[in-house]
Parts: C-alpha cells; sequence; structure tokens
C-alpha cells in the first residue's frame, strides 16, 4: 500500500511564509492499493492530486474511489476543483454515509452551484457515483471499513486493508470522554464513555499507519472543549492503546506554523522516549510518500 498525503490542514486552507513547508491545503491523502486509486476525503488537496493525475493519466480515463469522513468544507471543496472530473472519462465513485450524496450533487447542479461560485462547474465528463458505505466495503483486494466519530455532524475514520497492512484514518474526532462528562455513569470499573473511546482505539488496533486529528496542542485543548477536535495528546493517546505502529499528525490547525509542527513533533518524540513507546510521530509534507 503506498500512502500520499495532498492536504494536512483542517479549518480552512492557508498559504503564507510560515506555512510553505508543511503546505496549506486541507484534507486530502491517496491511497494505492495495487491498480486501485483510492482518496481519502475531498479537501482542498485534492485539486493538487487531480493536476497529478491528468499528467499520470495520458488522456486514459480515470477509476478513482473517494471516501468522505464528512461533508464539511475542509474535507469537500477540493472535488468541484478536481480537474479529472471534466477532463477525463471513467468514473468516479463516492463513498460515504446515507445523506452525503446530495451534498455532494450540490457541487454540480442546484442553486448551490451558483450560490457559491461565479462560474458554473459544468457538467462532469467523468460518471460520478455515490454509494452509501458497507460494513466492509471491498475495492479490488482492499477493504475499506468505516467507524462513527465525534464531530458535530455525522463523521466516520476508516480503515484500509490491503496485503497485510493496515492504514487508518480518524480525523475530526474529539474523545468522547473530554466532551460529555455528565454522561460518566462509572457503572463499571471503567465509564461508559471511556469504553466508546476504547472503541475507536480498536477500530486502529495495530494499525501499520494511523491519521489522526491532532488539531489543538494539549494547552490550547482547555479553551476549545465540545469543538469536535483532539489534541496532539488525544491523537498519542489513540495511537498507544491501539499499539498502532506509525502516527501521521493529522488536520493541522490553520493557525499553526511550520516551526510549531516541528516543536510539537519533537515534544511527542521525546513523551514517547519518556514512556519507552516505540511509536513513530510522522509530519509529513504535502506531497510525500510513505510505504507499508
Ligand atoms: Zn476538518
Amino acid at each position: 500500500m503506498d500512502v500520499r498525503f495532498w492536504g494536512m490542514r483542517g479549518g480552512v486552507p492557508i498559504c503564507g511564509p510560515d506555512s510553505q513547508r508543511y503546505g496549506g491545503n486541507t484534507a486530502c491523502v491517496e491511497v494505492r492499493c495495487g491498480d486501485e486509486l483510492l482518496i481519502l476525503d475531498g479537501g482542498s488537496g485534492m485539486i493538487g492530486l487531480g493536476r497529478h493525475l491528468m499528467q499520470e493519466l495520458k488522456g486514459a480515463p480515470l477509476d478513482a474511489k473517494l471516501f468522505l469522513s464528512h461533508t464539511h468544507w475542509d474535507h469537500t471543496m477540493g472535488i468541484p476543483f478536481f480537474l479529472p472530473v471534466y477532463k477525463s472519462e471513467g468514473q468516479l465513485t463516492v463513498y460515504g454515509i446515507a445523506g452525503m450524496g446530495e451534498v455532494l450533487k450540490s457541487f454540480f447542479e442546484g442553486a448551490e452551484a451558483g450560490e457559491h461560485f461565479p462560474v458554473p462547474f459544468g457538467k462532469p465528463k467523468v460518471n460520478i457515483e455515490f454509494k452509501e458505505l458497507l460494513e466492509t466495503t471491498q475495492v479490488g483486494e482492499a477493504a475499506v471499513s468505516y467507524y462513527y466519530l465525534n464531530h458535530p455532524g455525522l463523521t466516520v475514520g476508516f480503515r484500509v486493508e490491503y496485503q497485510g497492512k493496515s492504514l487508518v484514518y480518524v480525523t475530526d474526532n474529539e474523545p468522547y470522554r473530554s466532551t460529555n462528562q455528565e454522561l460518566i455513569r462509572g457503572d463499571d470499573d471503567e465509564s461508559y464513555l471511556a469504553r466508546i473511546d476504547r472503541e475507536v482505539a480498536a477500530f486502529a488496533h495495530s494499525a501499520d499507519l494511523l491519521i489522526a486529528d491532532a488539531t489543538y496542542s494539549d494547552d490550547e485543548y482547555a479553551d476549545v472543549v465540545g469543538m469536535g477536535h483532539s489534541s496532539v495528546g488525544d491523537a498519542m493517546r489513540i495511537a498507544i492503546s491501539a499499539q498502532a505502529k506509525r502516527l501521521v499528525l493529522f488536520h493541522h490547525h490553520p493557525l499553526r506554523s511550520d516551526q510549531q509542527i516541528d516543536d510539537i513533533a519533537q515534544s511527542c518524540r521525546a513523551r514517547l522516549t519518556r514512556l519507552n513507546s516505540k511509536l513513530e510521530i510522522l509530519t509529513p509534507t504535502e506531497g510525500d510518500r510513505v510505504s507499508l
């Protein structure tokens, strides 16, 4: 399985001298499983992926499977600007939970298209088809499963299994126990919400690569409880609990500078050393590849 990162930001795309190294595009991850092309989320990073695919396709038809975690802008805004949709023949299959198909349609037809952009996007040349996620969606030899996360609106994470390797993508997720203290019942050795959080970690169990929401620093988190995002510490807790091998800090806050991302990664590594953990921390820049 080959993974390439096209957008690492959350919230809104940014550009400026402080973000040139890690890049400012929002969530989009390309995953290749043999000949199959899977795309996790269609944030503004999908625009760069589209340009790259145009060179790669050289006129051949597109065949891509786009998995949407949810429909917030930072995960969908690249879709109407994905060039192969207008320039290639072929197929773009979009997978998501019920209701996401209607949002997708609104990008290309209906009033919303005109309300949000001055030029009509026009008729897609590729065939765009929406499919509801199955418990396990088979894409060639790759198996994609999903799990509900704690984020405003319905949001899911994905697990891709291919030839004995696993990639887990759980972004836009806030630990339940941080946001719903009143629901903690204490009726067991462990609270109800802690158990739900453990199920998220179980979904990521033994992941070779875990891509997780790390929007806030631990210090910032106290002021933003309930926004539906994790702190860097939360991302590490999920990864350690899941016994993941590598953790990608993802969905960087739009105000986060390159230097701050470096500092956060360094402090994570120092904490892991103190914990005697083998977990590896990755902070890919746009265009970086990881092979599993
Ligand atoms: Zn987001």
